[in-house]
């Protein structure tokens, strides 16, 4: 009897702005407890699992040449990972995941993760598994700190290494102007920056996450603008330099703030409402400042199968 082969699924995964990072101290395992608010935006990857004879991963579109193909990949290693948590041989049948990128590689957005949130919702629905999202979520925090919140979507509070969410309610929807930089940073070269940063002296440390809770459920834009905040940003100025001039460049340009994103280099620039954010896109995006901008709105939906069954 002919086995029936499973039509390939699609989800749409978000990508993740930090609205406030606070970074404590390294500790003695290599990592640091942070205090986190994430908002999903509408950047977002494609990701598609499909059975397939020849399984692995490509990449296509943007950055697409800077990231492994191979067992690295981080949709790879959801596969491995969904694969052993219920048992089930990851080569019989083959799985292909094809990933169209939007999200910045190596912007300090979350690409990656968002690529193992996407696959992990993909492959239970193409394997018709009976698994929750909380199921899903132990594992995706398995695979990286942010892969919970691309998971999950929306605006939450993250602890532990990020991991550990609660969903925040954030009544508005925010206008932003995303500045991609010419090169990627990598995550781990920042916070070691920012440990020798605080070995030679003491950089100014971010306030306390209530007065962001607070300005969040007002959903004035002015409001949140003046306590966005980030602990990484210094270290990320001080290895990119040039970060300085885009931060200027967006308020400038008329942004109500600007933030280095994660680790960056990817600048985020929140403004006062749509239209503005599209007048602040056109100016940056003139002042030879980056090497591209995104108009993004949040927060939005985490990972979720948008495959058109009626296409089918
Ligand atoms: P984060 O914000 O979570 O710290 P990031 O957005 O700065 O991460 P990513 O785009 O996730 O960075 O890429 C970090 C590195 O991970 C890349 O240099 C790339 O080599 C590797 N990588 C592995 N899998 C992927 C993937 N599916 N998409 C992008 N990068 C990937």
């Amino acid at each position: 009897m002919l086995a029936v082969v499973p039509p390939p699924v699609t989800v749409r995964v978000p990508a993740k702005v930090n609205l406030h990072l606070a970074c404590g101290d390294l500790r003695e395992d290599g990592y640091h407890d942070l205090t986190t608010l994430f908002q999903a935006l509408s950047l977002t990857d494609e990701v598609t699992v499909a059975v397939a004879e020849e399984p692995g991963v490509e990449v296509h579109g943007e950055g697409a040449a800077q990231v492994p193909a191979g067992p690295e990949n981080l949709a790879w290693k959801a596969v491995r990972a969904l694969a052993a948590h219920v048992g089930r041989d990851p080569d019989a049948p083959g799985v292909r995941v094809t990933i169209n990128k939007g999200i910045p590689v190596a912007g300090g957005m979350a690409g990656g993760s968002a690529d193992a949130a996407a696959t992990l919702v993909g492959l239970a629905a193409l394997w018709r598994l009976e698994i929750g999202r909380d199921e899903l979520s132990t594992i995706a925090a398995e695979l990286g700190s942010d892969v919970p919140f691309v998971l999950q979507g929306g605006t939450a509070l993250g602890t532990g290494r990020g991991e550990q969410l609660v969903p925040v309610l954030a009544r508005h929807t925010y206008h932003w102007v995303i500045a991609l930089d010419r090169e990627g940073l990598s995550t781990p070269t920042v916070f070691r920056e920012l440990d020798r940063l605080r070995a030679e002296g003491n950089p100014p440390r971010i306030g306390a996450v209530e007065p962001v809770l607070e300005a969040l459920a007002s959903g004035d834009p002015r409001q949140l603008a003046l306590l966005l905040g980030n602990d990484l940003q210094a270290a990320a100025v001080s290895l990119r330099p040039g970060l300085r001039r885009t931060l200027r460049a967006g308020v400038n340009a008329g942004a109500l703030a600007g933030i280095v994103s994660g680790s960056g280099p990817t600048c985020a620039f929140l403004c006062t409402d749509a239209d503005s954010a599209v007048r602040v896109a056109a100016e940056l995006s003139g002042a030879g400042v980056c090497r591209t901008v995104r108009v993004a709105q949040g927060p939005v939906a985490g990972a979720r199968v948008v495959t058109d069954d009626s296409a089918r």
